[in-house]
């Protein structure tokens, strides 16, 4: 034998393609309980970030498998060109009475990203029919994650995927997100969130305003910012340039929709600044099936309509199942005050990621509202500099996690470009009991990767 390795076999689960060949084997789910996963060993993890921000409602909950149940023994699917389904009708008219006037019409798909490109799309045949055929570029912010589409993927601010899909994108204008965290020499917040809104400006002006169909931004971040929130003014702001130019706002709610701030949609906390169309997915259905909705008015579907129909669709459109299961979650949202919940569990989760902000190195920033908070790592709080690539932070801290059981959905950034952070949004149903779980476990995870950095 010469010693030659062999690699390791290639597995037939989805991890094959996502984690390096070798990689430890993640636990294996079995089933859900309220905020806990429990493995086939047994072992209980606390989801404390509702998987990638999805789980809204936590797992196993009763009243959405009856439903899933009832509407399973009814139709599953029937297509949405050749029948109504009530389960259609009651979650499109819940969900508009909930988003409010100007957003209460909703175009239903399968998720996030195709509710983003059902947005641009919608937007664009928007444009032609009102005799703005002219408009067509959609600028983004950097940086921002607005899915994974190839169109989707366009107007994200992520450099490392531009890098490596950048041929196939279309090639979109994009402005600086205000990061809060780490803000260019001499600035404040505040001033930085200006420059951000007058670079949005300036980019609308440079490409020339009738070229420009739409701005769509997080109004709460996500995954890329790390529950990026704006000084108020920037909200009000950025309404005013859209509307002075005639550009469509679009706020992309996938995470912070459906509740998850304190608000139904985030957009409810700027209401001087509601955007012309809004994109949600995640907990809307909260997991319990594949689902997003593009949220315009009544008026943009009769012009559309009038104008020949809307010319996109999927087969899962309108899906019977999905849309009884985003009926029943909205029901629950509303009869258990789930809105409330979040806004008051996030009040009490952030006062104690505080406190463990005072006792660990790691904790450089807190940041989020309600239920969307983010915790951003790194190697020194006074300089604010990042944990070093090598140490892979955001990886070696879920792994450290799933140790003490506690299940949390974490980044690293663009290659490290704007920092680690780790979400904190657990399902909405969450006690305050749970909270004190959530964050004694946190602590502990926190000090055994400060303890292997310090090694
Ligand atoms: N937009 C935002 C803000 C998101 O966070 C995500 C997913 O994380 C998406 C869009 C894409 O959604 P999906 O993964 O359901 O396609």
């Amino acid at each position: 034998m010469d010693g030659a390795r062999t690699s390791p076999e290639i597995g037939f689960g989805q991890q094959a393609f996502t984690r390096p060949p070798g990689a430890p084997p993640l636990p294996r789910i079995a089933r859900g309980e309220g905020v806990w996963l429990i493995d086939t060993e047994g072992k209980r993890y606390f989801d404390a970030s509702s998987g990638p921000v999805a789980s809204n409602l936590g797992h196993g909950h009763p009243r959405i498998l009856a439903a899933m149940e009832a509407q399973a023994r009814q139709a599953v699917f029937a297509y949405p060109s050749q029948f109504e389904s009530a389960a259609n009708l009651e979650f499109a008219e819940r969900l508009g009475r909930l988003a409010g006037p100007g957003l209460d019409r909703s175009f239903i798909v399968s998720g996030g990203s195709e509710a983003v490109e059902s947005a641009i799309k919608f937007a664009r045949q928007h444009a032609v029919a009102t005799g703005e055929a002219s408009r067509w570029k959609v600028i983004g912010r950097q940086p921002g994650y607005h899915g994974n589409t190839l169109g989707a993927l366009a107007v994200s601010g992520d450099e490392h995927a531009h890098e490596v899909f950048g041929p196939l994108l279309r090639a979109v204008p994009r402005v600086p997100a205000p990061l809060s965290y780490r803000l260019p020499p001499n600035h404040t917040v505040e001033s930085h969130a200006r420059a951000c809104a007058q670079a949005l400006e300036d980019a609308i002006l440079r490409e020339g305003p009738e070229t420009v169909l739409a701005f769509i931004m997080e109004p709460v971040g996500g995954l890329a910012t790390g529950a990026l929130v704006a000084p108020d003014s920037y909200y009000a702001t950025v309404r005013q340039i859209c509307t002075r130019h005639g550009v469509k706002l679009i706020y992309d709610e996938v995470m912070s929709g459906a509740g998850r701030t304190g608000r139904f949609l985030a957009a409810d906390h700027w209401p001087d600044a509601r955007p012309d169309i809004a994109v949600l997915a995640k907990g809307l259905s909260a997991g319990y099936a594949p689902l997003g909705a593009a949220l315009v008015s009544a008026e943009m579907v009769r012009v559309v309509a009038e104008a020949g129909g809307f010319m996109h669709g999927f087969t899962y459109n309108a899906h019977v199942m999905s849309c009884a299961v985003g009926a029943a979650v909205l029901r629950e949202v509303e009869d258990a005050d789930l809105v409330g919940n979040a806004a008051r569990m996030g009040e009490l989760l952030l006062g104690k990621l505080q406190a463990l902000a005072a006792h660990s190195p790691l904790v450089g920033d807190i940041r989020g509202k309600g239920l969307l908070l983010a915790v951003e790592l790194v190697a020194d709080k006074h300089s604010k500099a990042m944990i070093p690539l090598e140490k892979v932070a955001p990886a070696r801290v879920q792994q450290l996690a799933l140790r003490h059981g506690l299940a949390l959905y974490c980044r690293r950034t663009s290659r490290g470009a704007y920092g680690d952070w780790l979400m904190l949004s657990p399902p909405l149903t969450v006690t305050a009991e749970e909270i004190g779980i959530l964050a004694e476990r946190l602590g502990a995870v926190l000090d055994d990767y400060a303890a292997e950095l310090r090694a």
